[in-house]
């Protein structure tokens, strides 16, 4: 007897919809095998109304590909020799130093023209370039006749000011070097908006319904739905669960088969309508007319829950995801 944990498709379908509104389509982050929820149940899901995936190494891409034929965007170098790999599982590569640089000037010479992401960012990471190095990789970028898309990442709402400003100027360097620029996105669910669209949007936690503050319309895609196990009528039971909550004399509790084992804080409980969260079971009050069963459902707001649960968005839907 399991919590069945899912998620809603057309809320899914929705929430790309959503931020495709804001001007730009959206390309769906998918790394770590689609948040934990796995990365071609996502792709079933969405592929009609994506315009494209990203996905973090070759590994990932090549689970990907036999669920979509969109494009699919690395954000990582290929390793050292593994070029022609993610160019045959039709990756678009991204390049952040000089030695995958040389590496895709020779598959663009042998094919003709290929098209790298060159990434910009001030800020420790595993596939970008300094902005203090823009000018001079605009420059090698230049002589090899490669074709770029530029991106970066609004790593902090603090910051976002210095990341663009950066960003534009490195967009200024590879224009003024000759590098032809196929496309420009910057923006991941949190920095989503009208202005910031570029080209394409990469979304991952917003599908899923979080917004981090991005004017968005979306929605919680997460469905907790568990097994009643027991209930207990008004006045029967005293106390709730583990630790020291007392139940109110004319409450009904309904015990519910799913807890922190399987991803549902134990924050949530409030004490008041979820009592007590054990690693299996949430002890909660029941309530005319409410079906006591949904733990997660359509009316919640997925950073609300997410707060109350001391964790980010990111957190809470990886934690929910099936182990
Ligand atoms: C993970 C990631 C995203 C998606 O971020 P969300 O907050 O989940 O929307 C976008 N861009 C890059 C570079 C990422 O690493």
């Amino acid at each position: 007897m399991r919590p069945d944990v899912t998620l809603d498709g057309a809320a899914l379908r929705a929430n790309a919809s959503a931020f495709a509104a804001l001007g730009a389509p959206v390309a769906a982050v998918v790394k770590d095998d689609g948040y934990g929820w796995g990365a071609r149940l996502l792709v079933r899901e969405l592929d009609a109304v994506v315009e494209s995936y990203v996905v973090a190494d070759e590994d990932e891409l090549a689970a990907l590909r036999p669920a979509t034929r969109k494009p699919v965007r690395l954000l990582l170098d290929a390793a050292p020799g593994r070029l022609e790999r993610v160019l045959a599982l039709g990756g678009i590569p991204n390049v952040s130093s000089r030695g995958a640089l040389a590496e895709a000037a020779g598959a663009a010479a042998a094919r003709g023209a290929l098209t790298i992401r060159v990434g910009v960012l001030d800020a420790a990471g595993w596939a970008s370039i300094a902005p203090s190095d823009a000018a001079a990789f605009a420059e090698a970028t230049a002589a090899t006749g490669l074709a770029v898309e530029l991106w970066t990442h609004v790593v902090s709402p603090e910051r976002s000011g210095t990341i663009l400003d950066a960003f534009m100027a490195a967009r200024r360097s590879f224009e003024g070097a000759g590098v032809r620029i196929v496309s420009t996105d910057a923006a991941s669910t949190a920095s989503s908006r009208r202005g910031l669209a570029f080209d394409r949007l990469r979304i991952g936690i917003g599908l899923f319904g979080a917004r981090l503050g991005a004017s968005v319309d979306n929605r919680c895609a997460l469905r907790v739905t568990a097994p009643v196990v027991r209930t207990f009528a008004p006045g029967e039971a005293g106390w709730a669960g583990y630790g020291h909550v007392r139940v109110r004399a004319d409450r009904s509790v309904a015990v519910l088969r799913c807890g922190y084992g399987d991803g549902f804080p134990k924050n949530l409980a409030d004490g008041v309508d979820i009592l007590s969260v054990g690693m299996q079971y949430t002890a909660r009050v029941m309530h005319e007319g409410v079906d006591p069963r949904v733990l997660i459902g359509a009316s919640d707001d997925v950073d609300t829950l997410a707060a109350r649960s001391s964790v980010t968005p990111h957190e809470l839907v990886v934690g929910l995801a099936s182990r």
